[in-house]
């Protein structure tokens, strides 16, 4: 057996131990440093929503975190649901107030949607969001600009789960399993395929020595939560 092959045998039973762990405490999200060869940036879009709760507990249970990127109108309906992302360990960022085509706007419009989703997070007690997804990927430097000036960094995706686009669990777990160290994948909170997905997405980055990551707003890749 080869050097790097017994640390890869090392790190799968490390990661099989922290999982059965997990299942055991269920409590905060847990840190599994040990066997983590590298990050990914897990993110769900739209919410909150009425299926936040059962996707936190999902993400919970199995280990996980993610960054949510929520729409302010939804933040500003449901401020709970941002602080029970919050406990639950997730990261809160800005997609919009109310997910409009932005390069269809002009700058005064651009600019509210951004700074009423700020406010919004921050009334909701989610803190000041330092990242922006445009609705759809949309963006242009009108947009890029009105998001810097707002202190947030655009984040996009590199692998599309095509959630929203119904996509079965089984297609949503194979797209996770294309993700390689600092990627991100983009979710949604809302489809029930998305939700069954979590337990085997969760045991596919385990199995590869991957860990759920937070995303860096400095280099816009997913990186060790801070
Ligand atoms: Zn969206």
């Amino acid at each position: 057996m080869t050097t790097k092959r017994a640390l890869t045998v090392l790190a799968t039973a490390a990661a099989a131990v922290l999982t059965v762990t997990t299942t055991m405490t269920s409590t905060a999200a847990p840190a599994r440093t040990a066997a983590c060869t590298g990050y990914v940036g897990l993110t769900f879009d739209d919410g909150p929503s009425g299926t936040t709760t059962r996707l936190l507990d999902a993400l919970r249970r199995n280990g996980l975190r993610a960054t949510m990127f929520n729409q302010g109108q939804h933040a500003a309906a449901n401020p709970s649901l941002v602080r029970a992302q919050v406990a639950a360990g997730m990261w809160v960022a800005n997609h919009s107030y109310t997910h409009p085509h932005l390069t269809r706007l002009s700058q005064a419009q651009i600019d509210s949607e951004i700074s009423r989703t700020q406010q919004a997070v921050r009334n909701a007690g989610g803190g000041t969001p330092r990242l922006f997804r445009p609705p759809y990927g949309e963006t242009n430097a009108t947009v890029k600009s009105v998001a810097a000036r707002h202190g947030l960094t655009e984040i996009l995706w590199h692998v599309d789960s095509q959630d929203w686009n119904g996509a079965s669990s089984d297609a949503i777990v194979r797209s996770t399993a294309r993700l390689t160290d600092g990627q991100i994948i983009l979710m949604h909170d809302g489809p029930a395929n998305t939700l069954a997905a979590v337990p085997r997405i969760a045991q596919g980055l385990a199995s590869r020595g991957l860990c759920a990551g937070m995303i860096s707003p400095q280099s816009g890749r997913a990186v060790a939560p801070g």
